[in-house]
């Protein structure tokens, strides 16, 4: 078997566009705050006795929660005074929709458990969770993919906001179904996670019933490579940064064995965190964190890291141990940050402070150190923290959950959940699922995306390779909707594959132009109230925050007749007369650039071109 560098599955959580799974509540994102809620959540212990070690974390924290209950979008379910009702039959005929287009095995009793959720993301302490098929694949390139597990499961509450020990969340979201669809580990390169991402966000929303949008579609990430671990990159939302987060992953955890090598070649030994307050020393210091500190009555405290000198931060960025230590103290002890000693002198530290750092800690010479400016409860937990995570390292790459950030880089999250997070939910009725009503649910399968290219071809006259991506992106309802109201398939075509990207680049954020915001778009081009040639404009304009009218008026693109435009472009070839007598018709080339100036947007290229053509013409024809 040829060797693997990088071994990937993944989790898809998406929404779906129904109910919510437990009450009839409406599915919607609301700006409203609604009424207020407070909670404290413990770990409770499973039935098998063991407190889950993600929940311990977590409540090691001591968080209070505080709840924001808008109606219509919420009621007594999601804010745990009323029992559930039963689940969503739409939530649930799609969910076995779903898994009869992955060929898997549906469970004959739909059976719902809980698995315990400490964050405060949800109401009851557990998220409500059923498996619903098992074992189905998908065939990417000829190669068989296979699909653990279709679950379908309640969303969590939105955060809102994180103050201190109070974190808020909205029950708007709590309790919106999700398809959670598992991958097994088949992936074994960068690339091949986003095609099997692509393939089964186009199986989700053949369907017809999942939501649209960002935030609507979740993605999370198992990683590792050969020597490395299993981390969790959790709730990447935009497809096209899986490569990213999957490639930075396999640097990261090789980096980590390269710290691993150097340690063991150095014979360097776990290290106990005896911890040296050093805020005499420091009293003085220009650094603005250790002021900042010192002034609210904090301490700086420093810890001797023998031998790890060289991997906090190797000086070509590679070997970045101290950015692990420093993750993890932020988010186990709530410290801004703690400083290492490959980063120092710097941060305001001056040379001969560092010097004397090293010397209160006994370090000879070059040696590593850590130190952290906060209340002193709190550096102390941060810098043993940091220590523990040294000495991690001695053993490579540690199991854990990671957050992606939106550059493309991950930081650490919690400990990988454990295994134990699950028992029955008693409140809610299993449900059969009988093999009749399997073989209905076949019976009336959506069009699958392979149809939907070839009808995209046939029917709208586009090119295979365009229908085959607008239906990868999830354009697809969108293309069909232009195309048949407003009969511009090609245009559609170019500008959701080619112009969207082109004006991202530029910096426009497409985050503001969704289905029917680039629907409208396509209707004013529709209706002529600009030419095709403006629509790349328009957009940028409203990915600013206009609406397409705002955008039009901007952009002074109300559209000529063909008079004006010829009036236009009478004038500026009575400008440039002697040129063009003496170019003859090859002044044409030269003079579309001024007239294209003057006149894009308003009129269509070749329009313009054929009244230039006309224009000079027209003067070679007349006696200078
Ligand atoms: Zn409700």
């Amino acid at each position: 078997m040829a060797e693997h560098q990088l071994i990937c599955g993944i989790e898809i959580h998406q929404q779906l566009d129904t109910k919510k799974l437990f009450c009839s509540c409406a599915t919607e994102l609301v700006e409203e705050p609604g009424l207020e809620l407070h909670r404290r959540l413990r770990p409770t212990q499973s039935e098998l006795g063991e407190v889950d070690r993600a929940a311990l974390a977590q409540a090691e924290r001591r968080m209070r929660f505080r709840y924001l209950a808008p109606h219509r979008v919420s009621c007594l379910v999601e804010a745990d005074e009323e029992p559930p009702h039963d689940a969503d039959p739409q939530a649930i005929e799609t969910t076995l929709t779903f898994s009869a287009l992955l060929g898997a095995k549906v469970v004959d009793e739909v059976h719902f458990m809980r698995k315990i959720v400490i964050d405060g993301s949800n109401t009851t302490g557990f998220q409500r969770t059923a498996l619903v098929a098992v074992d189905g694949a998908l065939e990417i390139d000829g190669k068989r993919i296979s699909i653990q597990s279709i679950c379908l499961e309640e969303d969590a509450a939105r955060k809102m906001e994180a103050k201190g020990q109070e974190v808020t969340y909205k029950l708007d979201r709590l309790g919106i179904p999700l398809i959670e669809v598992a991958t097994g580990p088949d992936m074994h390169t960068p690339e091949e996670v986003k095609e099997v991402a692509a393939r089964l966000g186009s199986l989700l929303r053949a369907t017809k019933r999942v939501k649209r949008g960002l935030g609507t579609i979740r993605e999370d990430l198992n990683i590792s490579i050969p020597g490395g671990a299993r981390v969790e990159v959790k709730g990447v939302q935009e497809l096209r940064m899986l490569p990213e987060y999957v490639q930075r992953e396999v640097d990261r955890q090789r980096s980590l064995l390269e710290v691993q090598g150097m340690l063991h070649s150095k014979k360097v030994a776990p290290i106990q965190a005896d911890i040296v307050d050093l805020t005499a020393r420091l009293r003085e210091s220009k650094s603005k964190v250790v002021a900042g500190a010192l002034s609210k009555g904090g301490k700086v405290l420093g810890v001797a890291l023998p031998g790890f000198e060289g991997v906090m931060r190797s000086p070509d960025g590679r070997l970045r141990l101290g950015a692990e230590m420093a993750q993890r103290a932020k988010m186990r002890a709530g410290v801004m940050g703690i400083f290492h000693s490959d980063e120092l002198p710097g941060y305001g530290i001056a040379p001969e402070e560092v010097v004397d750092v090293r010397g209160a800690l006994a370090i000879d010479g070059e040696g590593a150190f850590a130190i952290c400016a906060d209340e002193a409860g709190k550096a102390e937990a941060a810098l043993k923290t940091a220590v523990d995570r040294a000495n991690l390292a001695l053993e490579g790459v540690p199991e854990e959950t990671r957050d992606p950030l939106p550059d493309g880089s991950t930081t650490y999250s919690r400990p990988l959940p454990g295994a134990s997070r699950m028992y029955p939910e008693t409140d809610v009725k299993p449900i059969t699922i009988t093999e009749r009503r399997m073989e209905e649910v076949r019976s009336r399968l959506p069009e699958m995306p392979e149809q939907k290219v070839e009808r995209f071809v046939t029917k709208y006259g586009i090119h295979e390779q365009q229908a085959r991506q607008i239906v990868r992106e999830g354009y697809e309802d969108l293309f069909e909707e232009v195309a048949t109201k407003c009969d511009l398939a090609a245009v559609a075509a170019r500008t959701l594959l080619s112009t969207l990207p082109e004006i991202q680049k530029e910096g426009a954020d497409l985050a503001k132009l969704d289905d029917a915001t680039l629907l409208q778009a396509f209707a004013a081009l529709h209706d002529g109230r600009f030419a095709k040639e403006a629509l790349p404009q328009v957009l940028k304009r409203m990915c600013e925050g206009r609406n397409v009218d705002e955008a039009i008026k901007d952009l002074g693109l109300q559209r000529m007749d063909s008079g004006e435009a010829e009036a236009v472009v009478a004038i500026i070839v009575k400008e440039r007369e002697a040129f063009v007598r003496e170019k003859g018709m090859g002044a044409v080339g030269p003079l579309m650039s001024p007239v294209m100036e003057r006149l894009r947007g308003k009129v269509e290229g070749k329009m313009a071109s054929e009244l230039l053509k006309k224009e000079i013409t027209r003067l070679l024809e007349s006696s200078g």
